[in-house]
């Protein structure tokens, strides 16, 4: 075993970084829009909307054509590769409606949950084959970072070893081949919800594959600084009691302070089919727990920044689609206020603020 080798020159270093800390700046997150094509048509159901492109486009636009005040809670976008090229009815791509805002936009890169055989219904994520080469046409396109999904289910036997091994190493890889092509990558392992098992046991869990994770990082040579983290927050499984904000808090920071080093730019949580509301109490209690907290705390949320938004817009133009703008607006305006410790719970209404977003074995 021979210990040599180099991060990335300093210029790629110092590019990295300050797309990182951009992305965290205080009171700033990221909207998660990068739904699969699968995905957004079960948003879409639920609002009885066909999954066409053209509505796809639609329902994206409204989300890009906010009022510029977006830009003071949101920093990134995540994109969904369809989306990256799309544009709005005045034919401006969305890519440069987002970056006159100064929102920065990212793309998903990883092609989605795929079975690992012989597993207790275990899994991986694949993508790595082209993704070089993705990776130089989306930092082409505009793009300052990219995300990449993996899935651990706890159960009696689960996450196997094999399971906690596979997807760490090929989130490391995946940090890697971003690097090199100059997008930070956001290394999101997360740790479904489904299940009976205790807070305790979801701490543990998540420690354990949080730890191997960053070791994995290391051995990949990933330059932490240039990298952000999108965990899951630690609560109870869905099948078990309900834990307070508090609880939920403490045992969140406790697992990242015993695993994430204090080099990583930042973590910016999944919000895991928690409530708009439940998700944006739980950031605060984060934010606002006694802890020594190395790292910016915000949030990266698909489901908990969309739920009121796709109930008012019902895919109508017109005033539905203004109602739904504001709508993103509130929502983002008070997780921006619990990234800094500052929502006071109960203030932003939504027309699904407290809707349960779970999604049982959200893992394809
Ligand atoms: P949720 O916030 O809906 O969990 O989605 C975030 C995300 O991007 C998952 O990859």
């Amino acid at each position: 075993m021979t210990t040599y080798f180099n991060y990335p020159p300093p210029e790629l270093q110092e590019e990295l970084k300050n797309i990182a800390q951009a992305i965290v700046a205080p009171g700033k997150g990221i909207l998660a829009a990068d739904e699969s094509t699968g995905t957004i048509g079960k948003r879409f159901k639920d609002i009885k909307l066909d999954n066409t492109e053209e509505n796809r486009r639609r329902y994206r636009q409204i989300l890009f054509t906010s009022d510029d005040v977006l830009a003071q809670n949101i920093s990134g976008v995540i994109l969904f590769h369809e989306t990256l090229f799309q544009k709005t009815d005045d034919n401006v791509k969305f890519v440069d409606i987002l970056k006159k805002k100064g929102i920065i936009p990212g793309i998903k890169v990883d092609k989605g949950v795929v079975p690992l055989f012989g597993s207790e219904d275990e899994c991986t994520t694949q993508g790595l084959d082209d993704l070089a080469e993705r990776c130089a046409t989306y930092k082409k396109e505009g793009c300052g970072f990219a995300k990449w999904r993996c899935v651990l289910k706890i159960g009696k036997n689960t996450p196997s070893y094999l399971a906690i091994q596979e997807n760490a190493n090929v989130l490391a890889r995946y940090a890697s081949i971003c690097q090199a092509n100059g997008l930070v990558p956001i290394v999101e392992p997360e740790v479904l919800p489904d299940g009976a098992h205790d807070l305790d046991r979801a701490q543990k869990v998540t420690e354990t594959v949080l730890a191997a994770v960053y070791k994995a990082l290391n051995d990949h040579h990933v330059y932490l600084e240039g990298t952000l983290l999108k965990p899951n927050m630690v609560t109870p499984g869905m099948q078990s009691n309900k834990a307070s904000s508090q609880e939920i808090a403490r045992a969140t920071v406790q697992a990242l302070t015993r695993t994430v080093p204090s080099a990583v730019a930042g973590i910016t949580f999944l919000s895991g089919g928690q409530s708009e509301e439940e998700a944006t109490q739980n950031l605060n209690a984060i934010n606002k727990f006694q802890s020594r907290k190395p790292w910016p705390l915000t949030f990266s949320f698909g489901r908990a920044l969309q739920a009121s938004v796709l109930r008012a817009w019902q895919g109508k133009d017109g005033n539905h689609a203004k109602a739904a703008q504001q709508e993103l607006i509130n929502r983002a305006k008070a997780n921006g206020q619990a990234s800094l410790g500052q929502y006071v719970a109960g203030t932003t209404k939504g027309s699904a603020a407290d809707q349960g977003l779970f999604v049982k074995n959200h893992a394809y």
